[in-house]
């Protein structure tokens, strides 16, 4: 079998892996009217023309379609392609259309008489590739029809959801091992985003993918800028954060569905195109929402997790959490569908006390067995590690996949594009104050029998004549009132130190706190506290804001991409189909700097194939001359030297 055959990209040099390889290059080009391929793209695309199998772990938006679309086109047959949504079948075949490529789906989505027609031009040898969803796929029919035909390549999509452990788990993805049996010599690709160790090893074994070859690209998305801060009041801090990213499509993620419709009204009243999706929502309102979020530009998705999968939005420039989320793989998912374009866009997040609280109660409460709430705190410590790091944020999470991060400067663990590499939060020995904070809670507990949340020992620690201060004699505490050199948020942020440093534990029952064997530790003085003093960082922080994809552009050209985009804009609402499918923003961009005089010129910039030259070429060139006229200085001419 080819996979055993192959030994390294120098084991096929010769005419054959030429041949592929140039045609590889020239589909690239001509089809995608791209230069070059990117990252581990080239090595895959041979490695997949050759008839090895792969398995891809690409971060979202490293172009992980062009791995098993190029391979497609060079390799005689039909490719046939797993997908588990409508919507990423319909957005990919939407989009290869517009490149000129024969693709269709084969769906629950289609009429009978599509269906036939598919059927039809797939015997006829007239389809470059196949969308199938994986139920229908390992359906008897479709096994069948499948082996009347010449299969260039089977490519697994999100390959993750054969894992049952994560949390896009689809029973159908496990029957994907029967490909490996009845078509042994077609090669086959997996790819996902993923990027645990775990997962890989499980999509290895459950798909029969145990030779493949795989191939694990960085998981860095050195576009996306990462900033966490402490929680004070959602409203405000989001509102100051949306005001930098007006005019912008994001995503902001809460943790309920009454937050979610909170916000999202919040955000209408202040004159933000915001829309909500939560599971409460009927189907059809969060199809329409989902589409208009794809379609249109710059609308906000307020939305819980259930917003996910499926978001094959290029052009996302924010993803916003209100709160933690549950692990650091999830937090990078999440935030991982900013930037896909690989243009600049924010991850930014507020966390507090109450998360970390709610969380533990989480876990304290499930139904699950030792070994799941063991894996659920493991999760939970290391994302709250991503929060309270005074280091580079961007480190921390590679270092979380088991990647050890070295700056664009060579410098290790230090990025330039998080808020604490760009802003180095000061650190405090807060060994004392944790000390009467832990000593607070022990008293409680040991000397009174009572369990209380955080603020009660922090209204204690301030001396505070409160009403529950009064009732429980909590004035009579030997360390009442005697914090008073640090402020309310300050004693909070210790509290949430404390819970994320495993000093305190929250009850099952009421969710009080009580000491753990840490937490004696420091209040005996064995162990030392640092706490990060937290830096405040205002809306209008211009160091850390990353610019808009208009006002990176020079002044000079800003009008003509502007007018581009406004041609894109309806062409692509005549056409329905969202408006980066036409041309993404930095096609447009460098169209906008080239001043490309004639469709020759128009045909090398990057994302301008031939089907797209001969479809919109005229229209854009017209758009430059327009700008040139206005301008009063003519487009260079194609023929005479300036
Ligand atoms: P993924 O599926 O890994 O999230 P995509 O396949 O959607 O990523 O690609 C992300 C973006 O990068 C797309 O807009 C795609 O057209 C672009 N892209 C992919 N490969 C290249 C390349 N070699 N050169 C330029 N752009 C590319
Ligand atoms: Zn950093």
């Amino acid at each position: 079998m080819l996979p055993q055959l192959y030994t390294g990209p120098g084991a096929l040099r010769g005419r054959v892996y030429h041949r592929s390889m140039d045609r590889a290059t020239e589909i690239l080009r001509r089809v995608f009217g791209y230069s070059e391929f990117r990252g581990q793209q080239a090595e895959i695309v041979e490695h997949v023309c050759s008839g090895g199998d792969a398995l891809v772990l690409m971060p979202t938006g490293g172009g992980k379609s062009l791995c098993y679309q190029v391979p497609a086109l060079v390799r005689p047959g039909t490719g046939v392609v797993v997908s588990p949504l409508i919507s990423l079948m319909q957005n990919q075949v939407d989009a290869l259309h517009q490149a000129g490529v024969r693709a269709r789906m084969l769906n629950s989505a289609c009429t009978p008489e599509e269906r036939d027609q598919t059927v039809r031009e797939l015997l006829a040898g007239r389809l470059d590739l196949l969308y199938v969803a994986p139920e229908r796929l390992t359906s008897q029919g479709m096994l069948d029809l499948l082996s009347r035909v010449q299969v260039s390549l089977f490519a697994i999509d999100e390959a993750h959801c054969v894992s049952q452990w994560g949390h896009d788990f689809r029973p159908e993805y496990l029957r994907l091992r029967v490909l490996a049996e009845r078509w042994p010599a077609v090669p086959r690709v997996a790819l996902t985003a993923t990027a645990t160790v775990e997962t890989r090893e499980e999509i290895c074994s459950r798909l029969g993918l145990e030779r493949a070859r795989v191939f694990v690209s960085s998981f860095d998305r050195p576009n996306i800028s990462y900033r966490i801060e402490s929680r004070t009041s959602v409203g405000r801090q989001l509102a100051a954060f949306l005001s930098e990213h007006r005019g912008e499509a994001g995503i902001v993620y809460c943790p309920t569905r009454a937050e979610v419709d909170r916000r999202c009204a919040d955000l209408t009243a202040a004159g933000i195109e915001a829309l909500p999706y939560h599971a409460g929502l009927s189907d059809a309102v969060r199809a329409g929402h989902q589409r208009r979020f794809l379609m249109e530009e710059g609308v906000v998705m307020v939305a819980t997790v259930a917003f996910g999968m499926g978001i094959d939005k290029p052009d996302v420039r924010f993803v916003a959490h209100t709160a933690m989320p549950q692990s650091v793989e999830s937090y990078y998912q999440e935030t991982g569908r900013a930037g896909r374009d690989g243009a600049p866009a924010v991850a930014w997040m507020v966390y507090g006390l109450q998360d970390v609280v709610q969380q533990r109660l989480r876990i304290a409460r499930s139904d699950g067995d030792e070994a799941f709430r063991r894996a659920s705190t493991r999760h939970l410590e290391a994302m709250l590690a991503l929060c309270e790091t005074a280091g580079c944020r961007r480190a921390n999470l590679l270092a979380y996949f088991g990647e050890r991060y070295v700056g664009p400067d060579g410098a290790v663990g230090v990025c330039g594009n998080c808020d604490t590499c760009l802003h180095p939060p000061e650190t405090m020995d807060a060994t004392v104050p944790a000390q009467k904070f832990l000593s607070t809670v022990a008293r409680l507990d040991r000397e009174r029998g009572q369990r209380f949340g955080a603020a009660q020992s922090v209204d204690i620690l301030l001396g505070a004549n409160t009403a529950r201060i009064r009732r429980w004699g909590h004035e009579r505490l030997t360390t009442f009132g005697i914090g008073r050199e640090l402020s309310r948020p300050v004693w909070l942020a210790l509290a949430r130190h404390l819970l994320a440093a495993g000093a305190l534990q929250v009850d099952a029952d009421y969710g009080g706190l009580s000491l753990t064997p840490v937490g004696w530790e420091i209040l005996r003085g064995d162990r030392e506290v640092t706490l990060r003093r937290d830096i405040r960082q205002s809306a209008s922080d211009r160091a850390s804001r990353p610019r808009r994809a208009v006002e990176d552009l020079p002044q000079q050209d800003r009008a003509l991409f502007e007018a581009l985009r406004e041609w894109r804009s309806a062409t692509a609402s005549e056409a329905g189909i969202p408006a980066y499918m036409v041309f993404s923003d930095a096609t447009l961009r460098e169209i906008a700097s080239a001043r490309p005089p004639d469709a020759a010129a128009l045909g090398t910039v990057s994302g301008v194939g031939v089907v797209k030259l001969e479809r919109y070429g005229p229209a854009v060139l017209e758009r430059v001359r327009a700008a040139a006229a206005a301008e009063g200085s003519p487009a260079t001419p194609p023929s005479t030297p300036s």
